[in-house]
This record gives structure tokens, C-alpha cells and sequence, in this order.
């Protein structure tokens, strides 16, 4: 039997080991890089956390911007606050929603956002840029593969960039930094409840 005694010294320990290896982490990861951040999966939860990525970035003081590639139905709340703050964005004002299937307007629309895009991914004073839904564009053939993976691996040394949507291309992946797949175990649409104001839009 051990006593309470030994008990705290093993977790006292167990502890220390913890934080010897954390410091060591810490320690080794030395190198400053403009990330590529993709959040990607079925969950609820992408564009709210590159949103709020920018909102992080904005609150330092640094220069952000966010092209939005679906417009939605309802008008964003983070984009709303966002635009207060210098934050610059484009929103794909006609074409693609879920509604038309019009492939040609649908890729004039995408066009029209990824020109804006590529404004900001050359653009030094950028800091933070977002590409909100960018990963359906790739899938539906509007905006070419290649393209993109140009555009990112020319952008700005120190720029930081978050790319959200579901069923990301496995080459964006391979490039990216960091990548984050968001899993649904629930979601309140399942149960017959409607999107709600300050949590879906
Ligand atoms: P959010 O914008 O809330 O962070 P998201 O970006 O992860 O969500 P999208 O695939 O872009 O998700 O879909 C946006 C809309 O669809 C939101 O209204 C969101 O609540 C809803 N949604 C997201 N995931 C699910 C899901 N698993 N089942 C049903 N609806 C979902
Ligand atoms: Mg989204």
C-alpha cells in the first residue's frame, strides 16, 4: 500500500517530468514563419475560429483581411464588428450559395473573390488574411488547384493565412503549418432547431 505521502511525491513528480519536456518543446521552437492555418472537417465551428483568429490578430494591432467565398443568407456578426475595425473583406455577392447551380456564374463570383484574394497574398502590410469556405471553390473546379498552392507559397514570408470549409484538398494540407479538423458529435440542426442569431451567423 502506498501512504497519501508517497502518492503526492509520485504526482509531484509525474508533474515535473511534464514540465522538463513542455520546456524542452518550448525551448526547441525557436523559428518565427507566417503560418497557414487550415480548419477543415464536418463540426460546427470553422469559420467561427478563423474568424476569431482575425479578431486575435486585429486585436494586437496587426492588418487583416477576409475574403468570405459563399455567401451566405444571413449577414456575419464578426464581419459586422470586423469592418469597424479597418479589417478589409470581400464577400461573394452573386453567384454561388448553395441555391444556384449555375456553374458559370458561380465561377465568375469565385473569380471575382480569389482576384481578391490574391491581392491580399501579395500584399506585405497584410498580416492575417482569411479565405472563409476557400476549400469548396478547389473542389467545385472554380478556382484551380495550382493556382492556389502558387498563390499561398508566394505570399508574404511572415503572412499568416486561415483557410476554412469543409473536405480540404489533400496538397493545401500538405502545405499547410497547422491543420484542424473539427469532428460533430451533436449539432442542434439535427433536432429540428433553426439557425440562431449570435451563434450560427
Ligand atoms: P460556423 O460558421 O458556425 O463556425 P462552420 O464554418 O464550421 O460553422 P459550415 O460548414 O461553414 O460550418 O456551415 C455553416 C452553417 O452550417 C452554420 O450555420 C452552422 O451552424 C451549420 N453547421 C455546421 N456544422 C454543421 C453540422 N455538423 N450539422 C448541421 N449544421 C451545421
Ligand atoms: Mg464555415
Amino acid at each position: 500500500m502506498i501512504d497519501d505521502n508517497q502518492k503526492k511525491e509520485n504526482h509531484k513528480k509525474r508533474q515535473q517530468k511534464i514540465k522538463e519536456n513542455v520546456d524542452n518543446r518550448i525551448a526547441a521552437a525557436t523559428e518565427d514563419k507566417g503560418l497557414l492555418l487550415v480548419i477543415t472537417g464536418n463540426g460546427k465551428g470553422k469559420s467561427t475560429a478563423g474568424f476569431g483568429v482575425v479578431t486575435r490578430s486585429v486585436g494586437h494591432g496587426l492588418k487583416a483581411g477576409i475574403i468570405q467565398f459563399i455567401k451566405g443568407t444571413w449577414e456575419c456578426g464578426e464581419l459586422n464588428l470586423l469592418k469597424q475595425h479597418g479589417v478589409i473583406h470581400h464577400t461573394m455577392k452573386t453567384g454561388f450559395t448553395w441555391e444556384t447551380q449555375n456553374k458559370e456564374s458561380d465561377t465568375a463570383a469565385a473569380q471575382l473573390a480569389w482576384t481578391e484574394a490574391k491581392k491580399l497574398l501579395n500584399d506585405e502590410s497584410i498580416n492575417t488574411v482569411l479565405l472563409d469556405e476557400l476549400t469548396y471553390m478547389v473542389t467545385y473546379g472554380y478556382i484551380d488547384l495550382e493556382e492556389v498552392l502558387t498563390a499561398l507559397e508566394n505570399r508574404p514570408a511572415m503572412q499568416h493565412v486561415v483557410i476554412t470549409g469543409r473536405a480540404c484538398h489533400r496538397k493545401i494540407i500538405e502545405v499547410a503549418d497547422t491543420v484542424s479538423e473539427v469532428q460533430s458529435l451533436k449539432h442542434a440542426f439535427d433536432n429540428g432547431i433553426r439557425v440562431q442569431k449570435g451563434i450560427d451567423w
